[in-house]
């Protein structure tokens, strides 16, 4: 790792491809979610590309592109089609992979990286995923198995204009890409489970002897963590570079190089020297017709768009008054954000304290407890009672969680628990009167330090006599009272 600034410019692109979330295949009716499920236990003659057998198109796979793009500011051209891409390999079936060629199902977007920079989207187009091999030895023999549960599963390839300019900028482009495409319901995107798998073109730029020198590129196939990005796209770049010093190949070389990332071995390794559009003999899929999306769907498509989450952290920020930590925690993961956004509306001046509830005790609770922010035991109009009875200071912040407690074990009220369990905050202040005499009498030296002029010596008294209440006090109260007492 370098730590000066690379003695080059770096030029990034990054072709993304990301499994569509829908229930069955994208030509045929077996189950899409493959993940896990035995070997070979998810096929049929369409997605082993058995003779004879004919793809019919996944209408939810071609709207949830059309979704994406939309999501990604692009245009759905009304004109679109399927092409063949012909190669060999023993995870492609049929000899060749449905795609889309020179007619995308959408084109010409971008999306906004945070800090304000636009990256271009040139097309996105839907195409069918390969089945997965399995590369193993035993008994004295190396093997390969094959799995074909994958194998026609919906692929969007989303591909992006060579706008970055680092790594981290790439990672941040991949990173909004993801957020955008959760969001739009388009894509879980697990990268643990190879459902986004990121293709990244890396050149780099530089002068030498008064000239530009701009050498061929490199793709780095296949990456599918956001580790490996930063780690091929530094280790790729700096390769190339030497290389050039050295006076190796590239000097010459005109086309591109593919290479794979071992993050064993933290380098990159040779795979194809050269791939040009035309060894795929791409012609149009003539087992299915070309494709016309209505433009009322498309009009429909869009209105259900979600707010992106760029938008929605800065309105979170500009209009509640939350913190760009606190917007970024809730807007994270969309259901806490809904779930947020459902309390605010039950109690709308306490947005702040809504969200500090959603970010502690409610996502402990759920990491405890297992489940997601939708199916939570205490629903959001619930809290956003709860938030209001202590903006009220009809209960302490300190009793409130007793009651969540409550309401998450057993459900109900909030107002009826804080009755029945007797936590109203007291207004009785010879109680706490009562409770801080005690409390001081206790600990003496607090107030020795204090008198010595330490200000904060008091400061640890207040939970002390808020437990002696059992909670049902009001701080600020307690804290005068104390006052009064030393004074
Ligand atoms: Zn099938
Ligand atoms: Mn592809």
């Amino acid at each position: 790792m370098t730590v000066s600034a690379p003695p080059y410019e770096l030029v990034i692109g990054i072709e993304t491809h990301v499994e569509l979330n829908t229930e069955s295949k994208m030509f045929c009716g077996c189950r899409a979610r493959w993940f896990g499920a035995p070997p070979n236990t998810l096929v049929c003659p369409v997605c082993l590309g058995l003779p004879g057998a004919l793809p019919v198109p996944n209408r939810r796979a071609i709207e949830l592109a059309i979704t994406a793009g939309l999501a990604l500011h692009c245009q759905t051209p009304d004109h679109t089609k399927f092409d063949r891409k012909n190669y060999m390999y023993p995870d492609l079936p049929k000899g060749y992979q449905i795609s889309q060629y020179d007619l995308p199902l959408t084109v010409n977007g971008w999306l906004k990286l945070e800090g304000g920079k636009r990256v271009g989207i040139r097309r996105a187009h839907l195409e069918e995923d390969t089945g997965t091999l399995k590369h193993g030895e035993g008994a004295g023999q190396r093997y390969t198995l094959v799995d074909f549960n994958r194998s026609g599963v919906p692929l969007l390839e989303i591909v992006s204009d060579p706008d970055m300019s680092s790594a981290g900028e790439a990672e941040r482009y991949v990173r909004t890409l993801r957020d955008i495409l959760v969001y739009s319901g388009v894509s879980e995107m697990r990268l643990e489970q190879g459902a986004g798998r990121f293709d990244v073109n890396v050149s780099i730029r530089f002068e030498e002897g008064g000239k530009t020198i701009w050498p061929p590129q490199s793709e780095i196939k296949n990456l599918n963590s956001y580790e490996a990005l930063r780690g091929a796209v530094a280790y790729e770049s700096d390769r190339l570079w030497r290389e050039w010093q050295s006076g190796g190949e590239i000097r010459t070389r005109t086309g591109k190089v593919t290479v794979g990332w071992s993050p064993e071995r933290g380098r990159t390794y040779m795979q194809r020297s050269k791939e040009e559009v035309e060894d795929y003999r791409y012609f149009p899929e003539p087992d299915l017709v070309a494709l016309r999306p209505k433009a009322t769907r498309v009009a429909e498509l869009r209105a259900a768009l979600p707010e992106m989450p760029t938008e929605r952290r800065a309105r979170f920020v500009e209009k509640l008054g939350l913190s760009e930590k606190d917007a970024r925690n809730l807007v994270a993961d969309r259901q806490l954000a809904d779930y947020f956004e459902a309390a605010v509306g039950v109690e709308p001046t306490s947005a702040k304290a809504v969200a500090n509830w959603v970010i502690g005790e409610l996502t402990a609770a759920l990491k405890r407890d297992g489940g997601d922010a939708k199916g939570a035991r205490v629903a959001p109009e619930q809290l956003g009672v709860l938030v209001r009875l202590i903006a009220a200071g009809r209960v302490s912040p300190t009793a409130a969680k007793q009651v969540f407690g409550e309401m998450w074990k057993r459900g109900g009220d909030p107002e009826a628990i804080v009755n029945t369990l007797g936590l109203a905050q007291t207004s009785d202040e010879d109680a706490i009167a009562a409770a801080v005499d005690e409390v001081l009498k206790a600990n003496p030296s607090a107030l020795a330090d204090y008198r010595k002029g330490k200000e904060r010596a008091l400061d640890g008294l207040i939970g002390p006599v808020m437990s002696r209440m059992k909670g049902r006090a009001d701080g600020a109260v307690i804290r005068r009272i104390i006052l009064e007492r030393v004074g």
